[in-house]
């Protein structure tokens, strides 16, 4: 479901930096080859994220769900000087087509992409991170949440997709098991006083948190 009409849809495409040559290649490329392609953030959510990241340029920024790619070259575009970038997926099967876009985006050397499950991976960092990006299985983000929080710096943020699950979180009498931890993860977070948050209305709902310094 799209929050905005079309028109509007096209206005704020129109007046968002566009994307790069490259992504709109992976962008295309992904549409064609790969299944469940709207899963991949595209340009207004991609620019929204490039944006957090040269406001925040982190040191280290943890991706929880690569896909094909597209978010961790635009989380890349503000990393610090040395910084570096790990994300996760459970899905070989795209490791070969993700590498080379890495390459091809000229950031193979600041990004650590491991595959696996998440849940398993994330205890094994040892690594203080300045943002992180949920965008993994929507059942696991209230563990992601517990898993990476204490390795987030004080005023440093986590930033999780599709929070608003295409408007499923207000139809809540027949909400399914995504829908059910995606309600479960908004409510925690925004009772947890370790973090300041706001919901971005940002195509499928971005909630924004703030690790609020101790
Ligand atoms: N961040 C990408 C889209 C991610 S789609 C973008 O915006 O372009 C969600 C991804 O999460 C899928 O590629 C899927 O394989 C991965 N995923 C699902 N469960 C996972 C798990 N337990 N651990 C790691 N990755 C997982
Ligand atoms: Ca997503």
């Amino acid at each position: 479901m799209d929050f905005l009409s079309e028109e509007l849809q096209k206005y704020v495409e129109d007046h968002t930096a566009p994307e790069s040559e490259l992504l709109k290649q992976l962008n295309r490329e992904t549409h064609a080859h790969v299944m469940m392609p709207r899963m991949l953030s595209g340009h207004v959510q991609g620019r929204v994220l490039a944006a957090f990241s040269h406001m925040i340029k982190p040191h280290n920024v943890l991706e929880i769900g690569t896909y094909t790619g597209y978010s961790a070259i635009c989380l890349a575009e503000g990393l610090s000087k040395d910084g570096k970038l790990y994300t996760i997926d459970i899905n070989e099967e795209l490791e070969e087509m993700v590498k080379d876009y890495f390459v091809k985006a000229g950031v193979s050397d600041k990004i650590e992409y491991l595959i696996g499950n998440a849940v398993d991976l994330i205890p094994a960092l040892k690594v203080q991170f300045d943002l992180v990006f949920i965008d993994a299985d929507k059942i696991n983000y209230s563990n992601y949440f517990d898993l990476v929080i204490d390795k987030v710096t004080a005023g440093g943020f986590i930033v999780a997709d599709n929070v608003l699950w295409s408007g499923k979180v207000v139809n809540q009498d027949k909400a399914d098991k995504d829908t059910q931890a995606l309600l479960d993860f908004n409510r925690k977070v925004h009772n947890d006083t370790r973090v300041e948050n706001v919901l971005f209305p940002v195509r499928d709902g971005l909630m924004v948190m703030r690790k609020i310094a101790d």
